[in-house]
């Protein structure tokens, strides 16, 4: 009997390599805040000023192009000590430029990240990539999203972390430093309302019992076999093509 399943017309989908992970051990008390989308200068210092200043290691998902245009704003949070994740470079909706982004990332890292998250948890743009379809590289998702960029009052993103009905021991919690968004002023400006939040976020956090961690730092487990779910699409024929020649789905 055939397993395969029809998805997609034209698209028969039987396997797909891809597994990701939305959580650490669950019998820890650690949680890792991780911040997507910069390096975002002046942004991601007054993060950095944040996170030193209460002794916290966190996990940056940066973006290939803003690592080239601030490769010193990028090099601040290596120097840090936190963890780097590749978050694609351009971030742009059903493109997989991972390896793009991770020539820029290790050009300045000096060794490969460890850790990729896919933009919008679009997760079929790693099929396009062989650096994502990668055993060396772990797919991390997250299970506590308080979507923080939505939000301008940072009370609201105090309690939609601290009250998410997924936080627990081995929470992975997704914040934003930066924006995808070319316009400066918007890039600077999203990320205020989590910044003042964030003083209140980790002492929440370590109210409750928990040991704020970077990735690094966590015994990441249960990783989830991705099937196609519906976000985002199989936009183009190339697009296709590229999975297709890449042995990712079988026919
Ligand atoms: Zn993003």
């Amino acid at each position: 009997m055939s397993r395969c399943r029809r998805q997609n017309p034209g698209l028969t989908v039987r396997r797909l390599a891809i597994k990701y992970y939305t959580h650490g051990r669950r019998d820890q008390l650690q949680v890792a805040l991780t911040f997507d989308d910069g390096p975002n200068p002046p942004r991601t210092d007054q993060i950095l000023e944040i996170l030193e200043g209460r002794g916290v290691r966190a996990t940056f998902f940066v973006l290939g192009k803003w690592v080239e245009r601030f490769p010193q704003a990028f090099e601040r949070i290596v120097a840090r000590g936190h963890a780097i994740g590749n978050h694609s470079h351009l971030h742009l909706t059903n493109l997989g430029d991972f390896d793009r982004a991770e020539a820029a990332i290790g050009n300045l890292l000096g060794r490969p990240t460890n850790y990729l998250r896919a933009h919008y948890f679009n997760f079929f743009t790693c099929l396009h990539s062989p650096l994502a379809l990668s055993p060396e590289v772990k797919i991390v998702d997250a299970d506590v999203n308080p979507a923080d960029y939505a939000k301008t009052d940072p009370q609201a993103i105090v309690e939609a972390t601290l009250n998410h009905p997924s936080l627990a021991g081995g929470s992975i919690i997704d914040l934003h430093d930066g924006s995808e968004s070319d316009d400066a002023a918007l890039r600077l400006a999203r990320p205020l309302p989590m910044i003042r939040a964030l003083p209140a976020i980790i002492d929440g956090l370590r109210a409750k019992g928990f040991e704020l961690v970077s990735l690094d730092e966590m015994a990441l487990v249960d990783p989830v076999a991705w099937r196609y779910d519906g976000r985002g699409t199989f936009a183009t024929e190339e697009l296709r093509a590229a999975i297709a020649s890449m042995g990712a789905l079988e026919e």
